[in-house]
């Protein structure tokens, strides 16, 4: 019985879509490669926490959030393994995007920036889907060992990356994240491919991929300097190429989706941000970092070096402040600023900066929805919000779980952590979590641990007057 209702379903398909309604797609497959999809995984997690190490990331949520939501929605069409993808945005103004084995995928705030509509950047993040998708990072390793007869070599050390074990790792494995890269280093083959897929998957998201091919014209012939292309070499039928696969998928049943309110609200918010770092300055915070000589902090409000100063005493006095999300009452001495769902509360002096850094959260609170994690369990939301704040904080420690409060008329987590001041020595960090249907709404109240006390009862008082809008 089964089989034949399998067989009448089959019929209908076929039936359905009469033959040559459809032209074929080209069908591509992942290469020659000695490592497992698995290994791809573990490979490119390592590599991402070494990227996120040596690149200035962005860290902010809103802008992290939309790629990942766009990035994965669209690998939702890539052929082949599911691979867990996660997209993060680099604080760099070139133009560029690079993907990791596994799926781990960074796009340069520079792509964000130039890119006219939604589609662009989706055919910038589909070209890189394509790698992954293909397992090109791994299939070129394979034929790199081959040649340097390296593959046992390299599967042993492998291992160890699986093992989980601690590594000096993607060097010793000859793997390193420069330029030459291997796991970054494709051949125009795999461009080519790269190119198809992201076709394809734009094609299958609902969006006209000639957006795809016009972006990329226009990286090519634009004077910004994009790196895109030297990672990306053009040989001359690229784009012809990309123009053949739209015609065998066929113009008329394509999407003419380009554009969305929330790309062209993040693009500008992107563009309102401080200058991303040039790589001269980025490089010198990084001698910084290894010599373990920060910057001295300086109060971002004071504008200049010299010794910071701890901001004023909290006003008594409170102010009322609506965000078109959340409102609540701050110190009228205080300062808001952000969007809607993302801002931050702070004294005079209480962001600082430190070499080149983004300004840190010295004094103050942040406010924030996080919208990517579970949006039932409040415990298993929270764990994953500090989790994923921790990542970009690696000493914060629980210090002690105050369990369940109530903020707003409604059940809220409430933890404190110790963590490292950017002004030096500890703070502490009061993080309260509420569960709101668009995700996980969450404060950090921030100060150093000497200080906390006295700034307990503001955290508090703001806290008390939080209503959702
Ligand atoms: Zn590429």
């Amino acid at each position: 019985m089964r089989i034949i209702k399998v067989l009448r379903v089959v019929l209908m398909v076929v039936l359905a879509f009469p033959m040559g309604a459809f032209a074929e797609r080209t069908r591509l497959k992942p290469g020659n490669n000695a490592y497992t999809p698995a290994q791809d995984v573990e490979m490119g997690r390592q590599a991402a926490a070494e990227v996120e190490q040596a690149y200035p990331m962005l860290n902010i949520g809103q802008v992290d959030d939309y790629l990942d939501r766009l990035g994965r929605r669209l690998a939702g069409y890539a052929p082949g393994e599911k691979f867990p993808y996660q997209f993060k945005c680099v604080n760099d103004a070139s133009i560029n995007a690079f993907a990791l084995p596994g799926g781990f995928l960074f796009v340069n705030r520079g792509t964000i920036e130039a890119a006219d509509n939604e589609a662009e950047l989706a055919g910038v993040i589909g070209h890189e889907i394509g790698h992954v998708a293909l397992r090109h990072g791994t299939n070129q390793l394979t034929k790199s060992q081959k040649t340097q007869g390296l593959a046992q070599i390299g599967s042993l050390v492998l291992g160890s990356i699986i093992g989980n074990q601690t590594l000096g790792s993607l060097a010793q494995l000859g793997v390193g994240l420069g330029a030459n890269s291997v796991l970054l280093k494709y051949s125009r083959d795999a461009e080519r491919e790269a190119d198809l897929i992201g076709t394809q998957i734009l094609y299958d998201a609902g969006y006209n991929p000639e957006y795809m091919a016009e972006f990329f014209t226009k990286l090519e012939s634009g004077d910004r300097g994009s790196d895109f292309f030297s990672d990306h070499p053009n040989p001359d039928k690229r784009m012809q190429k990309i123009r053949e696969e739209i015609a065998k998928l066929g113009r008329a049943s394509m999407g003419d989706a380009s554009d969305s309110e929330e790309f062209q609200r993040i693009k500008q918010y992107v563009q309102s941000l401080p200058a991303a770092p040039s790589a001269e300055e980025w490089a010198r915070t990084q001698q910084g970092n290894v010599s373990g000589q920060g910057g001295q902090p300086t109060g971002q409000a004071s504008g200049g070096g010299g010794r910071y100063t701890p901001p004023p005493q909290p006003s008594t006095r409170y102010r009322n402040f609506r965000s078109g999300y959340i409102s609540l009452s701050h110190p009228d001495n205080w300062q808001t600023s952000g969007s809607d769902q993302e801002f931050a509360l702070l004294p005079e002096r209480g962001a600082v900066q430190v070499g080149n850094n983004a300004p840190a959260l010295a004094y103050g609170a942040n406010f924030a929805v996080h919208i990517s994690g579970n949006r039932r369990d409040l415990k298993q939301a929270t764990d994953q919000l500090a989790q994923s704040i921790q990542k970009s904080n690696p000493n914060m420690r629980l210090s002690r779980d105050r369990g369940q409060i109530q903020v707003a008329g409604q059940a809220a987590l409430s933890r404190v952590y110790v963590n490292e001041s950017p002004l030096g020595g500890r703070e502490v960090d009061w993080l309260v979590t509420m569960l709101r249907p668009e995700g996980l709404a969450y404060f950090i109240f921030v100060a150093p641990e000497a200080d906390f006390a006295a700034y307990q009862q503001t955290f508090q008082g703001i806290l008390d007057s939080a209503k959702f809008q």
